[in-house]
């Protein structure tokens, strides 16, 4: 969610309009007198369930929190945004720390490759590097591998790569938030990796993102790996990514193993589809990550391993990517490096037998009972059951009710009737913690425009309908930020000039809307269609509006004057609204 999202999300617009005018409930609104014109009957209404303020005044017009902001204190949209985030407790980026951000980002980047290509280098050429090459000589590794993989080695020294990264110009600061040296008492900072060998962990564009680190005798711990920094988070990071990208395309699988020497030595004997994991399980965001690449996804358990908790993550993930996950079971006590060293062959076939996920539970669950009697019949179903629940697919969930049904031989409504009374997965799951600061704040549903944002996505990514526009009026986009961008494009010749026109914190929609995908035919006819509806949305919301309005005045027996002024506006609305129609009509 961006920002501007967010600070919506915060703010309750009645709250903030009744901070700088005395609002009287009425009906399902609010009223006042207006603050932008001078008057003595209030006609200027909010409403809180549109998020949205109109004044059937002199004004006659309206939008929302923003625009009330921006008109209030006479000020742009960006100051109106960052005086609502405060109130709302949302920190937005300058447009300096949005540059400084980017800039600072390339330098870890680059601090990070500099400390691979260092360990690697005595890996490959120091005396000190002799026991990590030769622990890799003994679990044999090619020469080819080593350097694909830019395996290093780091000296038994607490500050061996801190001076040779600050001899060339990075500082401490750069090296600690890299997660490259560690701060001791004293504010000192050390290596963090030492007498270890390395393992670099790239990201998909093969740029070094952390480190894994391995001792090289029997030690503990065994592996360490680079802290959360801003470019590792290993949540959502998968090893061997970058080298293993162009094998998952081209045989739309993947397979995900557990570790570092499972990816290496797979990939040295031809199975460049494999990536690891950072822990002990696949995570929701590498399988978010993974599906860009293929629906098609085999997760290496090892048979200890593979329980039903196993089975329950793996059906969270087919729902993520709408697609069976299969699992590869390892003999026990067996990694894939063990596996495919013994075989490459042996690692085939149980690439082959492959099975999804919820075949495998039942296997599993059914090889300890016997289903002639009751009690296992009823364990299988209280097994089964969950499992089954937590596929979203209503095709593949009916596939495996029948299949449970048939095993234990028992009508298939009758399972049905218990399945529907497991409450849905959501309730299990752990609820995210809001953010201390939200918690206060009560949280408003987003009232999203997918008409506008349609609209300006056609006139960014087709700067020829600018030359036939006779499109649109501003208000009719409610959304100040939509209203934002719609202006500035009037304005500008070309996207970067109206870049320049915008808050910087308007420019994650505005990239958004740009690369937002769109059909590719019919686009003037599209345009056209696309404005009418805008229109239309902009007439049928004020008309709501209005006679809302209406209503609340007759009952309380307002002026005739004022009734006649509503029933004017009213009257114009509904001939606005005719001609939408007439047009619509004469479209077709
Ligand atoms: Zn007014």
């Amino acid at each position: 969610m961006g920002v501007i999202d967010e600070v919506k999300q915060r703010t309750d617009i009645v709250e903030v309009i009744s901070e700088y005018v005395p609002l009287t409930k009425a009906g399902r609104t609010f009223r006042a007198l207006c603050p932008f014109h001078s008057e003595k009957h209030p006609s200027f209404f909010v409403y809180p369930e549109q998020q949205s303020w109109h004044c059937f005044g002199a004004c006659n017009s309206g939008g929302d929190v923003f625009s009330f902001i921006m008109k209030k204190q006479s000020i742009d949209f960006g100051d109106a945004l960052r005086l609502l985030a405060q109130k709302a407790g949302v920190t937005i980026p300058s447009r300096f720390e949005q540059d400084a951000g980017k800039e600072e980002g390339e330098r870890l980047y680059q601090v990070n490759q500099a400390a691979a290509q260092y360990f690697h280098n005595l890996l490959l050429n120091s005396p000190a590097g002799e026991k990590a090459r030769s622990y890799l000589a003994s679990r044999g590794f090619s020469l080819k591998t080593i350097t694909d993989f830019q395996l290093g080695f780091s000296l038994n020294s607490w500050e061996a790569l801190k001076q040779y990264l600050m001899e060339r110009g990075y500082t401490e600061g750069e090296l600690l938030t890299a997660g490259l040296v560690i701060e001791a008492e004293a504010g000192k900072t050390h290596d963090r990796f030492r007498n270890r060998l390395m393992f670099p962990i790239q990201d998909i564009r093969g740029r070094t993102t952390g480190f894994g680190a391995r001792v090289l005798d029997d030690s503990l711990p065994k592996y360490i790996n680079s802290p959360q920094t801003p470019l590792f988070d290993k949540s959502s990071s998968l090893y061997g990514i970058n080298l293993a990208t162009a094998a998952i395309r081209q045989q739309n699988m993947v397979v995900i193993v557990e570790g570092y020497m499972d990816v290496i030595t797979a990939h040295q004997n031809g199975f460049n589809n494999v990536v690891a994991s950072m822990g002990t399980s696949v995570t929701e965001k590498q399988v978010g990550a993974l599906k860009r690449l293929t629906k098609n996804i085999a997760l290496a358990l090892d048979a200890d391993a593979a329980g039903d908790e196993a089975s329950l993550r793996c059906v969270g993930y087919e729902n993520i990517l709408d697609a069976e996950v299969k699992v590869i079971i390892l003999p026990r006590g067996k990694d894939p490096d063990n596996v495919i060293k013994e075989g490459a062959k042996i690692w085939q076939h149980l690439l082959e037998g492959a099975l999804p996920v919820i075949d495998y539970s039942f296997n599993m669950v059914t090889a300890k009972l016997d289903l002639t009697t009751a009690k296992d019949k009823s364990l299988a179903v209280d097994k089964l059951l969950p499992i089954i629940a937590e596929i979203k697919d209503t095709v593949r969930q009916a596939h495996y009710l029948q299949k449970l049904a048939r095993l234990v031989k028992v009508n298939e409504r009758n399972i049905e009737a218990s399945l529907r009374r497991i409450k849905p997965s959501q309730g299990r799951r752990p609820i995210k913690e809001p953010k201390p600061e939200a918690v206060a704040h009560a949280l408003h549903p987003l009232l999203s425009s997918p008409i506008e944002e349609y609209c300006l996505a056609l006139l960014l990514q087709h700067p020829e309908l600018k030359a036939r526009y006779q499109g649109p009026s501003p208000e009719y986009f409610e959304n100040s930020e939509n209203r934002e961008i719609f202006i500035a494009w009037q304005q500008a010749n070309n996207l970067s000039s109206l870049k320049d026109e915008l808050d910087s914190a308007i420019w994650e929609r505005l990239d958004f809307l740009i690369t937002k995908s769109l059909p590719a035919n019919q686009i003037e006819q599209k345009y056209t269609n696309c404005v009418l509806r805008l229109q239309e949305k902009f007439l049928r919301s004020l008309e709501i509006k209005r006679e809302e309005v209406l209503a609340l005045e007759a009952e309380s027996g307002g002026t005739a004057a004022e009734l006649a002024k509503l029933e004017e506006q009213g009257i114009e609305v509904s001939i606005q609204l005719g001609e939408v129609f007439t047009q619509k009509r004469r479209k077709r």
